[in-house]
């Protein structure tokens, strides 16, 4: 067995990660990011993930969601395109080869939609994001890990970690079990926690130290989704996406905190935020 390291995210690594924009560029240099989820009732996880998408520099963002989304989303994110993938749920699933797919904000996991995202899944070959339902959904069959598409990154909090790959005694265990998928899988492995790791197909884990409990809240997850589609979407590697996505997410909550206070933070508070830290790298 090859050994595998532990690194800290460090604001040093960051800034090499991180490239600013051009001046001589177009919406076409900045990617596409498309992100697929929203159902009856769940419609605000995608309202979220989208905004967040738009709000990280994406080029075009697009939301592929159910009919009963069109004008909550063409409301709340007017710079974001529509693609319908069913009525109330989404039932099939469209892409663009050329785009990023972020997967699972809100989706639900009615069977219309599992069988359709599986059937899309299967004959998928490119890295995706998935989030959420998505996992919820894999998680239906041990066998459906198997049809991840190599370099996608997952995220799951530690409940999703465990119904994809079974229980843990301790976040050491879980750790060594995120290893072991990440290489098997060739995926990676964002364990979300208060100290969330990035694991990479090597079994490499990155530690954040950015965040605070202001993010232990409902839409949280959602605007990660956002973020890391919206990286991937602007050409960073898949590690390079994961490793400045979840550091800017932390950190984007540190400074929203700080206005609003860790009780009264939300999801939206901390979009707000994404500009400032900009800044920061800038
Ligand atoms: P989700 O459970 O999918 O909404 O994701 C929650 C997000 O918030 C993840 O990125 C977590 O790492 C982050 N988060 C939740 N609770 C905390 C906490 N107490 N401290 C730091 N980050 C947290
Ligand atoms: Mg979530």
């Amino acid at each position: 067995e090859t050994k595998t390291e532990d690194f800290v995210i460090h604001e040093d690594m960051i800034k090499d990660i991180f490239r600013p924009r051009e001046d001589f560029s177009h919406k076409g240099t900045y990617g596409k990011a498309i992100i697929a989820g929203g159902s009856y009732g769940k419609m605000g996880a995608a309202v979220l993930a989208t905004k967040s998408a738009l709000r990280t520099g994406a080029g075009l963002t697009f939301t592929l969601a159910p009919k009963c989304g069109y004008e909550i989303l063409q409301t709340s994110n007017p710079e974001a395109m529509f693609i319908e993938g069913g009525n109330d749920f989404i039932d099939h699933f469209e892409t663009d080869e050329h785009a990023v797919c972020g997967i699972g904000p809100g989706l639900g996991t009615i069977d219309e939609t599992a069988k359709s995202f599986l059937t899309f899944l299967k004959n998928y070959s490119k890295p995706l994001i998935l989030d959420a339902d998505a996992l919820n959904i894999i998680s239906q069959d041990s066998k459906n890990v198997k049809i991840i598409p190599k370099n996608s990154i997952i995220t799951p909090h530690p409940k999703e970690f465990e119904r994809m790959f079974g229980a843990t005694e301790n976040s050491f265990e879980r750790l060594k079990l995120a290893k072991n998928k990440a290489k098997e899988l060739g995926i990676y492995i964002v364990l979300k926690d208060h100290h969330t790791q990035v694991v990479t197909p090597e079994g490499d884990a990155f530690y954040n130290i950015t965040g605070n409990s202001g993010l232990a809240k409902g839409g949280s997850g959602d605007i990660l989704t956002g973020i890391l589609t919206s990286f991937s979407a602007q050409h960073y590697s898949e590690k390079e996406a994961a490793v400045l996505g979840v550091w800017f997410h932390g950190r984007a909550a540190e400074l929203a905190s700080e206005k609003h206070s860790k009780e009264s933070v939300l999801p939206t508070d901390i979009i707000d935020e994404f500009g400032n830290v900009f800044k920061e790298l800038n």
